[in-house]
């Protein structure tokens, strides 16, 4: 069965199909900026990269691109042999749990939570529609990333503000990356090859959360209300005191709307180091000894230390630590601060495989006498989708 696995956002459309079960890869690709001059597309077949220039004033126009290609290259003879779309939906609220099938009900209750994630549910919303025109005989699957988060009890979801504003206006903690922390948990499971045990899942990309699993289900996560919570990200600032945000409206004169960009696209990495948001970029200046840099990278990896640390008391001891995403699955560097800061719950880097597991490499980075194993797993969201799409339509 052929299964298409959709991540869109508000200017560009990221798409995977698969042979299922077999979990196959058949052709994958990205459309960049939709609705922007100068918008092109690449795909990845048979091991080869195509890039096209192509008009594409909207989603419309991209998912007509793709359709189009999928026959051009031979993926399918007919549409139809498409059994199912999965797609990657940011919030689910506290009503999703669990993927679903979309029809006019989840059509009309992802918009209504698009007060929650502004950005994100509306472009997500975008790409469905442009598929159920595409490919109408398909089913639309929708994929949440606050779905995983929602085993959480009330105890670590709910915030100390009064009760109202939670019953009211749904303010509370969702979680996001949730397809990430899925997988990951699951793949160490299966390496563990053990269904009950406890796994802290730390997903370090540009954005970046941790969580903590128990048997399978997520019993705590750093990300909150929006994705800006936890710990410290590339652009974006993590915890902060509150009250730093009226403190910095008065003095600046800046409005909330100013600060809210601020915090979300000037902080993190790039607001300490004022380098930039991206790792490599910091990581080259470290090896300068650049102090901003290096101050970065502490900020950095206490904040995921002190996660860790949360999560283990939490979980009352854990089976394994897995790392992924971006930093996570390419920097030795920051895994190594890390884990060097663990060393007093007897966790023991082993550091020749911490340099070898990157650009996508799976493996164990601790030593074999380490009190826990660590592991390095690249994340594989687009296959979660997959596989939800390919159960939910099997079913
Ligand atoms: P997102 O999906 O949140 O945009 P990714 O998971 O793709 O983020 O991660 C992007 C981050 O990974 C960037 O900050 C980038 O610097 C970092 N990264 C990628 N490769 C490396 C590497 N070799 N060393 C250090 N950091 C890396």
């Amino acid at each position: 069965m052929k299964i298409l696995s959709v991540n869109a956002g508000s200017s560009s459309l990221k798409f995977q199909a698969y042979e299922m079960p077999e979990e196959k890869v058949l052709i994958s690709g990205v459309f960049e900026r939709i609705g922007i001059d100068n918008s092109f597309y690449t795909i990845k077949i048979n091991g080869e990269k195509i890039k096209k220039e192509a008009i594409l004033k909207n989603h419309e126009d991209a998912v007509k691109i793709l359709t189009e290609e999928l026959i051009n290259y031979k993926v399918v003879n007919d549409l139809k042999e498409i059994e199912g779309v999965g797609h990657r939906v940011v919030h689910g609220g506290d009503k999703y749990k669990d993927s679903v099938i979309i029809d006019e009900e989840v059509l009309k209750t992802v918009e209504e939570l698009s007060d929650l994630a502004p950005l994100h549910n509306p472009a997500n919303l975008i790409g469905i529609r442009a598929f159920m025109k595409e490919i109408p005989e398909a089913k639309q699957i929708g994929c949440f990333d606050t779905a995983f988060h929602q085993t959480m009890d009330e105890e670590r979801f709910l915030y100390a503000v009064p009760n109202e504003w939670y019953t009211k206006y749904g303010v509370r903690k969702y979680g996001f990356h949730g397809m990430s922390h899925k997988y990951v948990s699951n793949r160490v499971m299966e390496i563990l090859d053990e269904k009950f045990c406890n796994i802290i899942v730390c997903h370090l990309g540009n954005g970046g959360s941790i969580s903590a699993v128990r048997d399978g289900k997520c019993v705590d996560t750093t990300m909150g209300f929006t994705p800006n919570a936890g710990i410290v990200m590339g652009s974006r600032s993590g915890d902060i005191d509150y009250s730093i945000i009226p403190y910095i409206m008065k003095k600046t004169g800046k409005t909330i709307e100013e600060i809210d960009s601020i915090l979300n696209k000037q902080s993190g990495m790039l607001g300490i180091s004022e380098i930039s948001s991206d790792f490599r970029d910091i990581e080259a200046k470290i090896s300068e000894k650049d102090k901003k840099a290096i101050m970065a990278h502490y900020l950095f990896v206490n904040s995921v230390v002190s996660y860790i640390a949360k999560y283990y008391v939490e979980l009352g001891g854990v089976d394994a630590i897995a790392f992924t995403a971006g930093v996570g699955e390419n920097s030795p560097h920051v895994r190594n601060m890390v884990i060097k800061r663990l060393a007093c719950l007897g966790i023991k880097l082993d550091k020749e495989k911490n340099e070898e597991m990157r650009f996508g490499k799976e493996g164990v980075i601790t030593k074999d006498v380490s009190s826990v194993p660590c592991y390095v797993i690249p994340t594989n969201e687009e296959l979660m989708i997959a596989e939800d799409t390919y159960r939910l339509i099997t079913k």
